[in-house]
């Protein structure tokens, strides 16, 4: 009840959302998440995308 909408962990910024089917799915959508913002937020179905914490790692050279 805390958490009203799922949180799916990715290490990429770029990612797809279809609902994953079924009654709450929707056509697949692509988004991007922006390097400062770290999260996405599906406008479908709501589900919020966090970029994983080490996911940047490797941008910065690590
Ligand atoms: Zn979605």
């Amino acid at each position: 009840m805390a958490q009203p909408f799922e949180t799916i962990q990715v290490d990429t910024t770029q990612v797809s959302c279809d609902g994953g089917g079924g009654q709450l799915g929707h056509p697949r959508i692509y988004m991007t998440i922006k390097g400062d913002e770290r999260h996405v937020e599906c406008p479908y179905c709501s589900r919020r995308y966090e970029l994983k914490a080490d996911a940047l790692a490797g941008a910065h050279g690590h």
